[in-house]
């Protein structure tokens, strides 16, 4: 059977980021949206604000969407969302880098993606060079050293090590961070003279637990 040389790692989105700002009341720093979106109208003028809730002390709070706009300005179907607390209009208000850097926040990523890693098994004799896409659900910044930490199951040195051993491809530095899909290559050595399977586990592993050169 045939099976082309590429595999998926989607960063999947397991919650929302934390929105970090001085709590009022005590000295948290770390909200929640709460999952409802207030509008307030007069005559012809609106305010949109994303409710928060302090992490620590469940103290409320409100970051300013839009300050006394005209109605007509705002599309219905937005309005609309925002009045219902449709949660994909709080998600994308709360993921809003410019909403948080207009209000002087920012966004703690930590804990809110999960990698999602799909890679096909092959045959064992393929020594050809496999093509990972990495996909984003949500523009959280992951560091790539960890994705391919997690993606690969291996150490930061052996990481590094591999990178340098030319078997890893990759347009984007390791210690960038990205928060939009990229591609890279990932070559298995197939006479490695100078890299033992002890070396590159990861490898040695893929796809499926045969050893190196067997
Ligand atoms: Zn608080």
């Amino acid at each position: 059977m045939h099976t082309d040389r590429k595999a998926l790692w989607a960063v999947r989105q397991s919650a929302l980021p934390a929105v970090v700002r001085p709590c009022p009341d005590c000295p948290g720093t770390r909200h929640r949206p709460s999952g409802k979106i207030r509008v307030n109208a007069s005559g012809k003028l609106l305010d949109v604000w994303l409710l928060l809730s302090c992490v620590n002390c469940d103290r409320t709070s409100k970051v300013p969407v839009h300050e006394r706009v005209h109605v007509s300005t705002l599309e219905p179907s937005r309005l609309v969302s925002y009045e219902n607390n449709d949660p994909a209009a709080v998600r994308e208000l709360t993921i809003s880098a410019s909403l948080a850097a207009r209000n002087n926040y920012r966004l703690d990523w930590d804990g809110t993606w999960e990698l999602d890693v799909r890679t096909p098994l092959y045959a064992l004799d393929s020594v050809a060079p496999l093509r990972i896409r990495v996909v984003f659900d949500l523009p959280a910044p992951v560091r790539v050293e960890r994705l391919l930490m997690l993606g690969l199951g291996l150490s930061r040195p052996r990481v590094r090590r591999m990178l340098a051993h030319g078997l890893v491809l990759l347009p984007p530095g390791l210690g960038t961070k990205a928060h939009r899909g990229f591609e890279f290559t990932l070559h298995r050595p197939a006479t490695p003279p100078s890299v033992s399977a002890a070396e590159v586990p990861a490898l040695a592993r893929w796809p499926h637990s045969e050893p190196l050169g067997a």
